[in-house]
């Protein structure tokens, strides 16, 4: 082998060895920095995105609220004032001509009460052995509406006045029936004497009652509640005239109709001497016999009544009126306005 062909493997082999170091140190260099950043990077990345968002929506929910809560506010501010009033006023219902009820059976619960201290000034306790009784009639409305105990038919009071009229019995006036309870001296007693009684003031008491009664001349008493005067169905101060001039007694029965346990002292006082009051200035009577509105009282009503001069004072329970009750807790007879002539017959004593 000669010189130059040596030579040339000699330079041959290390240029190979050259180049294959090369690319080994490129292959480490690239091994060894590269991945190491794309994964810095990748990882800077990665996680960013991540972390960053969480606390926003947290922010951005807890912002959110008070512009809900504020919103509610004004919606409820308009919705607080104008209905709840109209309403309200809708529902107070307005006065109609319907008795009260409540005037119907059991005698309330008086026993409780004592009478005995509460005689009016004046008033001659009667001796037992001139015991004085009379029935007295309690109406109420007079019209037509069936179904309805308080209401009696103009018919069937022309039927019952008639009754009356034809078997002897005499109504009579507020005053003749003090005078008979009273025992007053000189007083000559009318033959079965009856006292007829309308509650509450209604506008047919001078439309179809008055001119039954007249028919007959019978007198009547009427309590009525100043307070409803011209409401609907009630009678106005005119009509109330009409009535006095026709013989009837116009009398107190509580200035609004009220329950007069329920009320406070002063405020008793104002319904049972207002009506009095009132009454006694439209009409120029005496009006100091009272009637309890639904029969209710107290301690405090028959003491009031006592201390404002009051002679005497109807209630509900049933039963005939004697000079031994009372003054202030006279027994009067529903008439039911649904029951027969017959059932009518049957409360009244025998007419001599
Ligand atoms: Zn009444």
């Amino acid at each position: 082998m000669n010189v130059r062909r040596k030579r040339f493997l000699f330079y041959t082999l290390l240029a190979g060895l050259f180049t294959l170091l090369f690319l080994l140190v490129i292959s480490a260099l690239n091994s060894s920095t590269a991945p190491t950043l794309i994964e810095v990077q990748a990882e800077e990345l990665s996680q960013s995105p991540v972390s960053a968002p969480v606390p926003v929506p947290f922010e951005e929910v807890s912002s959110v609220p008070p512009d809900k809560t504020e919103q509610p506010l004004p919606a409820q501010a308009d919705t607080i004032p104008t209905p709840t009033p109209s309403v309200q006023m809708d529902m107070i219902p307005a006065p109609t001509p319907t008795p009260f009820v409540q005037v119907v059976t059991a005698p309330p619960k008086t026993t409780s009460v004592t009478v005995d201290t509460y005689m009016p000034n004046g008033v001659v306790t009667p001796s037992a052995s001139s015991k004085v009784s009379i029935p007295v009639l309690n109406y109420h409305s007079v019209t037509i509406d069936p179904g309805n105990v308080v209401v009696i038919s103009p018919a069937k009071l022309e039927e019952q006045m008639k009754y009356l009229h034809d078997h002897g019995y005499t109504p009579v006036s507020l005053s003749t029936f003090i005078g008979l309870i009273e025992n007053e001296s000189g007083l000559t007693a009318p033959k079965n004497p009856v006292l007829l009684t309308f509650d509450d003031g209604y506008v047919d008491n001078v439309e179809e009652a008055m001119p039954i009664l007249a028919k007959y001349n019978f007198p009547a008493t009427l309590f009525m509640s100043p307070g409803m005067v011209e409401d609907t169905g009630y009678l106005n101060w005119e009509q109330a005239k009409q009535l006095h001039e026709a013989g009837w007694d116009i009398q107190p029965h509580g200035m609004t109709h009220p329950h007069l346990p329920r009320l406070s002292a002063e405020q008793q006082v104002f319904e049972i001497t207002e009506a009095r009051k009132l009454i006694e200035e439209k009409l120029g009577t005496q009006a100091d016999v009272f009637c309890y509105p639904y029969g209710e009282y107290n301690q405090t009503t028959l003491k009031l009544l006592k201390e404002h001069g009051f002679r005497y004072a109807f209630t509900i329970d049933q039963g005939f009126t004697t000079n031994q009750q009372s003054p202030y807790l006279l027994k009067r007879l529903f008439i039911n306005g649904e029951e027969s002539l017959k059932a009518f017959i049957n409360k009244l004593p025998k007419a001599n």
